[in-house]
């Protein structure tokens, strides 16, 4: 028997297996398809025959999973209805809307093959670039993210953000693409098998698998104005993807090290009161100076309090992260695979 560690089975691979493609009757197909939708009615008839034809003229077999995040349009019954008639949609229907990272994950638990693409149902993207980034993956990459490179949305209230969102991201995540927005992607099943999304991190994808040890590259594809409908974020995504940012930077540095930031932040801070109530001490003992009505006096306080509150705050953390990832068996290190020509 082999002694080193067996993989961990993770609870979205399990739930995987349990759902049979419909589609290829006991045989998985080459791609699954993931497509969040909230209120994209007009565009779906176009969206299912773009991907089938350009899936089935790469002679690739594969599923559309198109996961309804409670639309209001109609855009589930016309899902339904449309999944007993093709063989190669899956509709999951969601009981009311979560937002895109919930529907993406649903999509993810609810795939079967081995490689995922994910892209918008607004038609923004491009059905017929999936074989280019399937190419891609095939050169040995978990992760191969799309650039729009000739983005069509309006300058001023996508473009500028979105420029200095992505500046920030590559800045904080050391994920080196252009473009981090671009929904379509396409990914090893087992990397998204590995990532636990919450909030609004679908656009953190590559940064999560960064975190996960993913190999990742990005190639140029074409990017369309919208034809129906309206986008469903405006500009106060901003704030929210800024706050996201602090969440991925301190995963990617302190997830199992938070004593580590905690700890030196309170020792600062207590080093810090400690002194200036010293040389307050001194001041009073030594030159009998009046030293109640000095503001130093407060900050002393303030310094020693808040570097005992966060370094008892750090030791709960350290806590919390055994409890993360031992509670649900995750280890803290990925495995890429294992190589060994005699092993006891
Ligand atoms: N979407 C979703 N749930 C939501 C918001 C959006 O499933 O709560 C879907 C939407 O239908 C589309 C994709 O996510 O397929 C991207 O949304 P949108 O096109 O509005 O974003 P943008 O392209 O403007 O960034
Ligand atoms: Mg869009």
């Amino acid at each position: 028997m082999p002694n080193y560690q067996l993989p961990i089975i993770n609870p979205s691979t399990t739930l995987r297996a349990n759902h049979q493609s419909p589609i290829t009757n006991h045989q998985l197909p080459d791609v699954s398809v993931v497509v969040p939708i909230k209120d994209e009615v007009e565009s779906l008839p176009l969206l299912l025959e773009a991907i089938s034809s350009t899936l089935t003229a790469n002679e690739l077999s594969y599923e559309i999973i198109c996961v309804d995040d409670g639309s209001s349009d109609g855009s589930a019954e016309f899902l339904k209805e449309q999944a007993q008639i093709r063989t190669d949609l899956k509709a999951v229907i969601l009981r009311r809307n979560y937002g895109q990272t919930a529907a993406m994950s649903a999509g993810f638990n609810y795939a079967t093959a081995k490689v995922i693409v994910t892209l918008d149902a607004d038609l923004q993207n491009d059905p017929a670039d999936i074989p280019m980034l399937l190419a891609k993956l095939e050169e040995g990459y978990d992760l191969v993210s799309g650039w729009r490179q000739n983005r069509q949305d309006g300058a001023v209230n996508r473009l500028l953000p979105s420029k200095i969102a992505n500046w920030l991201i590559r800045g904080a995540t050391s994920v080196y693409i252009h473009d981090y927005g671009c929904s379509l992607k396409a990914y090893r099943a087992e990397l998204v098998a590995d990532m636990n999304l919450y909030g609004e991190l679908h656009r953190f994808l590559p940064a999560l698998a960064y975190i996960e040890g993913a190999r990742i590259t990005e190639i140029p594809v074409s990017h369309h104005a919208r034809r129906f409908g309206q986008s469903k974020y405006g500009i106060s995504r901003t704030f929210r993807v800024l706050m996201d940012l602090l969440t991925i930077l301190f995963m990617k540095k302190f997830l199992t090290r938070p004593m580590h930031v905690f700890g030196l932040l309170g020792l600062i801070s207590m080093v810090s009161g400690l002194g200036i109530a010293i040389y307050l001490t001194f001041l009073k003992l030594v030159w009998a100076e009046m030293i109640g009505n000095r503001p130093l006096l407060i900050l002393a306080v303030l310094l020693l309090v808040t570097g005992v509150q966060l370094f008892c705050f750090g030791l709960l953390a350290e806590l919390l992260m055994r409890t993360y990832h031992e509670s649900q068996g995750r280890p803290i290190y990925r495995v890429r695979e294992v190589v060994a020509k005699n092993v006891k």
